[in-house]
């Protein structure tokens, strides 16, 4: 997509820290980080948001949490840490391709 910031970040159009890159998906440190350890993970295929997943491409999902897993272990913080995904602009999503924040290193309060 022309006008996407994730997407073009993928693209290596705008610079990002990689965390990991693999052909499905891209892993970058977050830009405003809310835990010493804040980084998304992105699908490389433009999908706006979770509100979109649908059977031919929900096997992405299942990859990033793959690689998630793979990289909570490599990274030193699998005994704990979030997964967390706004969807729409009700839940605060600002930019509109789908990703994970994975966010660890501090304790992480309840949320409601
Ligand atoms: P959300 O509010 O759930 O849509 O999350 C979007 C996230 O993208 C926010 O946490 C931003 O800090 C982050 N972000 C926006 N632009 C960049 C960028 N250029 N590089 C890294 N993270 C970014
Ligand atoms: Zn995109």
């Amino acid at each position: 997509m022309n006008d996407c910031i994730f997407c073009k970040i993928i693209n290596g159009d705008i610079p990002s820290k990689k965390v990991y890159e693999d052909e499905l998906c891209f892993a970058f440190y977050d830009i405003a980080p809310l835990a010493p350890t804040h980084f998304l993970v992105v699908p490389k295929q433009h999908i706006a948001s979770a509100a979109e997943i649908t059977e031919e491409n929900a096997s992405l999902v299942g990859h990033i949490y793959t690689v998630i897993a793979k990289l909570a272990a490599e990274l030193g913080f699998a005994e704990g840490f979030r997964v967390v995904t706004n969807c729409g602009a009700d839940a605060g999503q600002t930019v509109h391709h789908l990703h994970f924040h994975v966010l660890a290193g501090r304790t992480l309060g309840s949320f409601n």
